[in-house]
This record gives C-alpha cells, sequence and structure tokens, in this order.
C-alpha cells in the first residue's frame, strides 16, 4: 500500500481525537485519522450516549410504575406498564448508530482522511496500521495519541458472561432479576439507579464508606435517598473477594469483617477505568509517564516533540468535555495559533437520580485552599417551576471569595439540574461575581432561579426563602 504523508495523524477517533481532527481540517491542516473500532470511540458508542440513553429510558419506565401504582399525585393513570429491553437497546442503538455516522460525516466535510485499523507506532514521525486490506504506512510532522480508556477488571471477577462491564450492561437484552453493582462510583450509580428502575434488584458494594467519593455528602444525600427508596441495598466499607463456587453469588465481605453472600443473575463491575497506554507501540517510543497516564503539558505535548496527548490517556478527570477542549486546543496549536490550557474549571455531571454538577471548588476545597468564603445555598422546594416538575428534591450552592465576591465554585443537585451546568461554567469562566449572578435576570418560572437565588443568599438577602 501506498505510504500517506500528513502533516497531522490523530490516533484514536473519540471525542478527544475526532474533535482535533475535525478543527484541524477545519484550519487546512492536512489530517489523517486512524480508528480502530467506530467513530466516536466510547462516549458515542459504549458510554456517555448509551448510558444517557437508558437512564431516560428507566426515568419514563419507573414513571409509568409509580402512575400503574397509584403514586401519581397529578391524577395520571397507567395500567400494566412493560418494557422490552431489546426494543430499548435497539432504540439506544439507533442514537449511536445517528452519531457515529454524522462524526464520520463531519471529519469527511473537513477534509479529513480515515483509516480503519489499529495503529502501533514505528517512530515518533511513522505509524503502521493494520488495515482489513494490508498494512498502511503513515508518516506525519505531528501525532496526536487519543487512544482514550478502558474498563478496570478486578482478577477475582473477570469480565465474562455473568460478570460484565459497562458495556456489557448496556447492550443486555433483558432485565436481569437480581444485579450487583461493584463500585458506587459515576457509571454504577448512574447504571445501577437505571437497572434498578427497571426492576432489577439492585446491590451495590463499595469499598469506601461513602458513595460518590468525587462529590460531597450534601449532594450525595438526595441520591442515597433516591436508592433507598428504590430498594437498592447499599453496602459502604465492603470488600469483594469473587464469586461463590457454584457462580450464583458475588462474596463480599464489610468492614466489620462480615460475610455478604450476594445472590445475583449478572455483576457489573464499575471500579474505574484505565488509560490505554498499551498496544500502540509506546515501548517504541521514550514518553514521559505520570503515573498510570501519558504526561503532557499545558499545551497537551509530550515529551517528545511533535507528539501530543488529548484525553482519558492523560489523566483525570476522564470526561468527553475536557478531551473535547484538549483535541479543539491542539488542533489549534498545530495549524500555527498561539493556545495553552486556560480553562478556570471543567465541569462535573453525574447522571444520577437526582442529577448533580459541580463547577470549580466546593466548600471544603475552597476551605483547604486557605480562603475564606462565603457560601449561599437555594433549595428546590422553595423554587416553582421544580414543584410544577414534582421535582423538589435538591438544591443550588455558590461558593464565593468573602472578599470581592469572586465565585469559586457552584454546586447542585436536582432532577435535570445537568442544564444549569452551560450557566454555572460560563459564570465561572467569565469571572462572575455574586452580584453578577444576582443581577442577571433569570426567565421565570425556571429552575435556574435558584441560581440567582443561591448567589442572593450569599449576598444576605434571598428573596423567596
Ligand atoms: P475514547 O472515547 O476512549 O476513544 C479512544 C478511541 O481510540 C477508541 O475509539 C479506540 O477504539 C481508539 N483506539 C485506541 N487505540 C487505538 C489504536 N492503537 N489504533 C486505532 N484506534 C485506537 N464522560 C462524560 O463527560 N459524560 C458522561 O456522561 C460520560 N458517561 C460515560 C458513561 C460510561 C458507561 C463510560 C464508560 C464513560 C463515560 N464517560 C462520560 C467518559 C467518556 O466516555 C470518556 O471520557 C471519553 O470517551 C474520552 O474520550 P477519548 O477521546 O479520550 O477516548
Ligand atoms: P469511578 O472512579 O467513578 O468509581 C469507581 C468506584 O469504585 C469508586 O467509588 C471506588 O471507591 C470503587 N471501587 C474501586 N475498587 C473497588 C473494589 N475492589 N470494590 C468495591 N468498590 C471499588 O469509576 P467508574 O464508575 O468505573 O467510571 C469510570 C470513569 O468514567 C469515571 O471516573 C468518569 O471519569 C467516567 N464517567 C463519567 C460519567 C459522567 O460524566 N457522568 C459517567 C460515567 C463514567
Amino acid at each position: 500500500m501506498k505510504e500517506i504523508t500528513c502533516k497531522l495523524l490523530v490516533i484514536g477517533a473519540g471525542p478527544g481525537g475526532y474533535v482535533c481532527a475535525i478543527r484541524a481540517g477545519q484550519l487546512g491542516v492536512d489530517t489523517v485519522i486512524v480508528e480502530m473500532a467506530k467513530p466516536g470511540g466510547t462516549c458515542l458508542n459504549i458510554g456517555c450516549i448509551p448510558s444517557k440513553a437508558i437512564i431516560h429510558a428507566a426515568d419514563d419506565f419507573a414513571k409509568t410504575v409509580a402512575m400503574a401504582a397509584g403514586k401519581n399525585a397529578m391524577g395520571i393513570k397507567a395500567d400494566n406498564p412493560a418494557i422490552d429491553l431489546a426494543k430499548t437497546m435497539a432504540w439506544k442503538d439507533g442514537i449511536t448508530v445517528r452519531l457515529t455516522l454524522g462524526v464520520a460525516g463531519l471529519l469527511k466535510k473537513a477534509g479529513v482522511k480515515i483509516v480503519v485499523g489499529r495503529a502501533k507506532f514505528r517512530d515518533g514521525k511513522t505509524v503502521a496500521v493494520e488495515t482489513e486490506t494490508g498494512e498502511q504506512v503513515i508518516r506525519a510532522e505531528n501525532v496526536v495519541i487519543a487512544t482514550g480508556s478502558a474498563p478496570v477488571e478486578l482478577p477475582m471477577l473477570p469480565f465474562g458472561e455473568k460478570v460484565v462491564s459497562s458495556t456489557g450492561a448496556l447492550s443486555l437484552t433483558e432485565v436481569p432479576a437480581r444485579l450487583a453493582v461493584v463500585g458506587a462510583g459515576y457509571i454504577g450509580l448512574e447504571l445501577g439507579l437505571a437497572f434498578a428502575k427497571l426492576g432489577s434488584k439492585v446491590t451495590i458494594v463499595e469499598a469506601l464508606d461513602r458513595i460518590l467519593p468525587l462529590y460531597d455528602t450534601q449532594l450525595t444525600q438526595p441520591v442515597a435517598r433516591r436508592l433507598a427508596a428504590l430498594g437498592v441495598e447499599v453496602l459502604l466499607g465492603t470488600k469483594v473477594k469473587g464469586l461463590s463456587s457454584n457462580g450464583e453469588a458475588l462474596l463480599a465481605e464489610t468492614g466489620s469483617g462480615e460475610e455478604k453472600r450476594i445472590a445475583a443473575d449478572k455483576i457489573l463491575v464499575t471500579v474505574g477505568r484505565k488509560p490505554v497506554t498499551e498496544g500502540w507501540g509506546r515501548e517504541e517510543l521514550e514518553l514521559d509517564m505520570d503515573g498510570r497516564f501519558l504526561r503532557i503539558d499545558e499545551q497537551c505535548r509530550t515529551s517528545m516533540r511533535g507528539i501530543y496527548a488529548v484525553g482519558d490517556v492523560t489523566g483525570e478527570p476522564m470526561l468527553a468535555h475536557r478531551a473535547m477542549a484538549q483535541g479543539e486546543m491542539v488542533a489549534e496549536i498545530v495549524s500555527g495559533k498561539r493556545r495553552s490550557w486556560d480553562k478556570r474549571a471543567i465541569p462535573a455531571v453525574c447522571f444520577t437520580d437526582p442529577e448533580i454538577v459541580s463547577v470549580g471548588m466546593s466548600p471544603d476545597e475552597a476551605r483547604a485552599a486557605g480562603r475564606e468564603i462565603k457560601i449561599g445555598q437555594f433549595p428546590f422546594s422553595a423554587n416553582g417551576r421544580a414543584m410544577t416538575l414534582s421535582a423538589e428534591e435538591g438544591f443550588v450552592r455558590v461558593v464565593a471569595r468573602a472578599d470581592n465576591h469572586l465565585v469559586l465554585g457552584i454546586q447542585g443537585v436536582g432532577a435535570g439540574i445537568s442544564e444549569l451546568s452551560a450557566a454555572f461554567s460560563l459564570a465561572i469562566e467569565m469571572g462572575a461575581r455574586l452580584e453578577d449572578i444576582a443581577g442577571t435576570i433569570h426567565a421565570h418560572p425556571t429552575q435556574s432561579e435558584a441560581f440567582a437565588e443561591s448567589a442572593l443568599k450569599a449576598l444576605g438577602h434571598a428573596l423567596h426563602i
């Protein structure tokens, strides 16, 4: 096969890689992207999008079940609800197909050449791709490593028929009667809640003494209450041991040494993800590492000239929007623009029930950084829109410097609060002060009014509480 030469080669077409390639193509950079699976990477095919589709379907189903049980204050009735999970999965697959075809189309429109196959470095400027029709050698002035991450497997619970990763859980065609979930982080709680709503008896086993360790307990309390209301058993401070000898149950040990036998039809292991740092010829290069991740600087440059890295392979937080922002920046740098990482905050959203959003510093983080702070918190129970949505659980909390009122962090928990993350991020990115948020007219009736009220509260004169 004839060698390809290009200015920019991107390895991996997940959110980091495909955004980098699209932007580079838009800027007229001669760009090639290599992907061994499907465009869109983890996020579009087996991550963000499919999980949110299943979470939404589970929500709708749970609401219908509640109506059928007469638990609907609005007087809506339903009869004998049922779910055909195979059909739900087909609907979800339809969304991922549309999106991945869309990504391929956008790459094409930007003039990017797509090569399908596994890429492997031969040296810092040369990559060989195993394609279906043979080896394709690509020589590039610049290479971006965007190989993403993969689920962590526990040695005593190898993935298989019964023990599944998020990928397996997102392709089940029947609702497991009993589901054990190992790990109460992002995926364990998002999918654990969804399967509980779909009808599974869910037990969650978490090694630490709290759920969602990334967020403070005030934010996670409403989620803990919802788990309890759905009958989900949460075993905190508990370590998994493996499968029982007949393979029917998950064995675990609590902090006090009590043996637990959790009968399960499926076991979902969600104990984190690991960067994909093998399988693409790292051994041919001399790349510095930062723990298990590739080390990068504020321009996403690795320790080798002309080699960049973006996305999950470069560190926490392993989030799609961080990967995309890095990819866009690197494309501009390669095209000759002066850019470096200048983001004030990366929003984190957990699509639990209710949803949690955190942007910037939490009160504890601000105090630990030596800041004197003001905190304003406004509950959705005092927000008219939340009442009309039957979504009164939760609050918005703003953290600001006590001296000049510069907003350091904004957090919240509540149904649908993920959509407020944009306002929260914008406020921090624009360097807003409490007065800016309080002085902005927020449309009525919307949940966003809780944001303005939280700023007013911090200023000492909330209006609706
Ligand atoms: P990836 O998306 O992992 O893409 C890497 C790509 O590189 C893959 O397509 C892979 O096939 C390809 N590749 C690897 N090696 C090679 C090679 N040698 N040759 C060719 N191709 C190669 N994040 C959020 O922000 N919000 C969410 O709601 C969210 N939900 C998630 C839900 C689940 C169940 C999971 C698993 C993850 C979720 N994430 C979410 C995380 C998000 O998916 C990742 O942060 C994001 O996909 C990282 O993008 P990336 O480009 O770094 O890597
Ligand atoms: P996670 O890091 O969010 O949570 C893992 C949990 O497993 C932690 O609570 C940890 O204490 C626990 N744990 C670790 N080892 C254990 C063991 N042996 N037994 C019991 N518990 C154990 O990891 P995840 O849920 O697998 O998600 C991986 C990553 O994917 C996330 O960190 C995030 O970057 C990304 N993600 C993001 C979103 C989102 O943005 N909404 C959704 C899903 C995934």
